[in-house]
C-alpha cells in the first residue's frame, strides 16, 4: 500500500505538470471516444496496452468481462453502459477478454466456487459459453479449453451487449460497432474476433484495410 500512496503524490509532482494541457481539458469534460470492457484481472491495464491517454477510453471492468443480457433491473455494467452510448455517444464498444483468467477457470470449475456464491451467481452470464467448450472441444487438454472458454465468453458478452435496446438500435442503423478482443499477458498480443471465420485473429490482421486502421501502423509489429 506505501507504494501506491508515494505514487499518487509522484504523479502530482512529477507526472502532472508534464501533463498539464492534457488535464487541463480533461478536467472541464470527457469524449471518450471508446467504451472499453475488461476483466478485473490486475495483469490487464487498458491505456497501457492500447497507448492511449486518460480520457479517451471509459472503462468498466468486473471478473470475466462479463456483460449481463438486458433486464429491467440496474446493475452496475448496465447503467454504466448506458451512460457511455446514451449520454457520451461512443461509437465503438470492446469487450476485451484475456487468456488465463481466472473468472472462466472457475466457471469451467463451479464445484470449485461453493464459497463464493456471489462469484458463482456473477458466472451464470458465462455458462452458454462453458457449454459450447463441454460440447465441442470435450477432448481437448485442459489448458487449450480455458483459452478457448476465454474467447468463446468474449463472443458471448457481445451477444449480450447487442440485447440492450440503445445498443441493438444503435447496430441496426450501424451508429455503433461491437469488438470482440482477447489479450494475452506474456507476449501483448492481441487478437480480435473475425465473425465470417469464427475466431480470433492478430488485431493488425483484423483491421487491415479497415477505417479503423493506418497503413504503417503494423511496422515492427511479429504476430
Ligand atoms: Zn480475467
Amino acid at each position: 500500500m506505501k507504494h501506491v500512496i508515494e505514487g499518487t503524490l509522484k504523479f502530482r509532482r512529477e507526472v502532472l505538470p508534464k501533463l498539464s494541457e492534457l488535464f487541463d481539458r480533461l478536467a472541464i469534460s470527457q469524449s471518450p471516444e471508446v467504451l472499453f470492457i475488461t476483466c478485473s484481472d490486475s495483469r490487464i491495464d487498458p491505456n497501457l496496452i492500447t497507448q492511449t491517454n486518460p480520457g479517451e477510453l471509459f472503462i468498466c471492468r468486473n471478473a470475466g468481462n462479463i456483460v449481463p443480457p438486458h433486464q429491467y433491473h440496474a446493475g452496475g455494467m448496465t447503467a454504466s453502459i448506458e451512460y457511455a452510448v446514451q449520454a457520451l455517444q461512443v461509437k465503438d464498444v470492446i469487450i476485451c477478454g484475456h487468456y488465463g483468467c481466472g473468472a472462466m477457470g472457475a466457471a469451467m470449475d463451479i464445484d470449485s466456487l461453493k464459497d463464493f456464491p456471489h462469484v458463482l451467481d456473477w458466472l451464470v452470464h458465462s455458462r452458454a459459453a462453458v457449454s459450447v467448450i463441454d460440447h465441442k472441444y470435450k477432448e481437448s487438454d485442459p489448458q487449450e479449453r480455458l483459452d478457448l472458454l476465454c474467447e468463446r465468453n468474449v463472443v458471448l458478452q457481445m451477444q449480450h451487449l447487442a440485447t440492450h435496446p440503445y445498443i441493438a438500435a444503435r447496430l441496426a442503423t450501424n451508429e455503433i460497432e461491437l469488438h470482440g478482443w482477447i489479450y494475452d499477458v506474456g507476449s501483448g498480443m492481441v487478437k480480435a474476433y473475425n465473425s465470417p471465420s469464427d475466431s480470433f485473429i492478430p488485431v493488425e490482421e483484423h483491421y487491415e484495410g479497415s477505417h479503423h486502421m493506418a497503413d504503417d501502423v503494423t511496422s515492427g509489429v511479429t504476430a
